[in-house]
């Protein structure tokens, strides 16, 4: 017998509770994306509203993995900051901007999360930091906020970074759209040539 579209999510349980003695934990799983090549068009250290132009394809994922349960985190390296070409009150207002677009689509970013520092940076930005992919330090701030199962979680990104991150972090399933002439990753579960092979991974909604 076909199943509904409605039934399948159902089945496909979003979250999972256990039970550790008197104490009730939800966990729940998440599809992680980068921001700049995979959300927005990758235009090199962007900051201003008017230069995003979303990715075709970005918002239907969202929409339903969503719709499928999981919870969309952004995990995004900004050393733009570090370096000095923009501050961090410049990101905020670009996400939030990004965000009210995402939900003129019926989207809603549960959170994002950024690192603005560097080696090469300048002042207190000037570090090496572990939330710096391809740390695992943001996948594993989202792990714990969020009680998220990694194992049954995706990565969407699209530079080696992102998928060792992902890999480090523990994440199931690591898809990448690597930029045309840009080396793939050995981390990578699967190579996307278009970001919308990615709808295949949510098969009720597709
Ligand atoms: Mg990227």
């Amino acid at each position: 017998m076909l199943l509904s579209n409605t039934l399948k999510s159902i089945l496909q349980v979003p979250c999972l509770t256990l039970h550790s003695g008197s104490t009730e934990i939800i966990m729940t799983r998440a599809l992680f994306l980068d921001r700049d090549g995979i959300i927005n068009v990758d235009t090199g250290y962007t900051y201003k509203t008017q230069d995003i132009v979303f990715m075709e394809g970005i918002f239907d994922i969202c929409r339903n993995a969503q719709q499928a349960g999981y919870k969309l985190i952004v995990v995004t390296n900004q050393s733009g900051i570090g370096r000095g070409y923009y501050t961090e009150k410049d990101l905020h207002t670009v996400m939030a901007w990004m965000q009210e677009k995402l939900a003129e689509e019926q989207i809603t970013l549960d959170k994002y999360y950024y690192c603005p520092y560097h080696p090469e940076g300048i002042g207190q930005y000037r570090r090496e930091s572990n939330d710096r992919k391809p740390g695992a330090g943001m996948l594993l701030k989202a792990k714990q906020e969020f009680n998220i199962l990694m194992q049954d979680s995706i990565m969407l990104g699209d530079k080696p970074a992102d998928m060792e991150a992902a890999w480090r972090a523990g994440v199931g399933r690591k898809l990448m759209l690597p930029h045309t002439g840009y080396p793939t990753s050995p981390y990578a579960d699967r190579i996307l040539t278009h970001l919308r092979e990615a709808l295949k991974e949510f098969p009720a909604f597709a």
